[in-house]
């Protein structure tokens, strides 16, 4: 290693350890380039700029029709380090506006789960399964979640994230590769691959905040903070009171 390498390497610890001491829940316990996990994308090797490049060439698909009567796409945001990735469904009327993820009302529960969480909306990355809004707010067409999800897998294999949480059915189907109900898959964790020689992350699908602002009962919310608990516990992360 040369003198160059070595004081970069050393600036990196510092700065791990500032934020390790200041409670940054970013930090990794593993590096993010094991050699198991080489990268197979020709994104740059800086996260942010490898999720810059896709949310660049998001705003530019036109794949589908709703590429063309769209108002903004909305390729996601966050934390390019998240331990923790959210990713619903498909841009709604809001989103569509301001070209950002969960920013109407389901958002702002979400937002409510994951301050409930102890963290912040900084500190997850969220996005997802589709860039653009479905008319009418209608399901994903499968040709569009086809064209759309090598976006969502390429932001996925560059934060590598520990945990992912499927908001709803379409995303817990479109990335566990099944049809299986949101009510058989929520609660346990699956996984997801991101390529064969690479351990998976931990897959927990939930139900989406809109379902549960249509159904706002104590049990659908005491089953999401079931779910949300356990990957409070699998993270490590200080248990949160009920
Ligand atoms: N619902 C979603 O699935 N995603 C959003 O971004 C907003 C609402």
């Amino acid at each position: 290693m040369n003198e160059k390498e070595q004081m970069k390497k050393v600036a990196q610890q510092l700065c791990e350890m500032e934020r390790f001491f200041a409670g940054d829940f970013s930090v990794r316990k593993s590096p993010q380039t094991e050699p198991c996990c080489q990268k197979t994308t020709d994104r740059p090797d800086e996260p942010a700029a490898g999720l810059e490049m896709i949310a660049g060439q998001v705003r530019q698909c036109r794949k589908c029709a709703i590429g063309s009567a769209r108002i903004n796409a909305v390729p996601g945001e966050g934390n390019p380090a998240a331990r923790l990735v959210f990713v619903g469904e498909g841009p709604g009327a809001d989103e569509d506006a301001q070209g950002r993820p969960f920013v109407g009302r389901a958002g702002q529960l979400l937002d409510k789960m994951i301050v409930a969480m102890g963290l912040k909306r900084g500190d997850v990355f969220i996005c997802n399964i589709i860039k653009c809004r479905p008319p009418e707010n209608r399901d994903p067409k499968p040709d569009e979640v086809f064209n759309c999800f090598p976006y969502l897998k390429e932001q996925l294999a560059i934060i590598r994230p520990e945990i992912i949480v499927a908001l709803g059915k379409p995303a817990a189907n479109a990335l566990l590769e099944n049809d299986t109900a949101i009510g058989k898959l929520r609660g346990i964790f699956h996984e997801y691959h991101y390529s064969p020689d690479c351990p998976p992350a931990k897959l927990m699908p939930t139900y989406h905040p809109a379902y549960l602002l249509r159904s706002y009962s104590p049990e659908n919310r005491q089953r999401v903070w079931d779910d949300l608990q356990k990957v409070i516990k699998e993270l490590g992360l200080p248990a949160q009171p009920d």
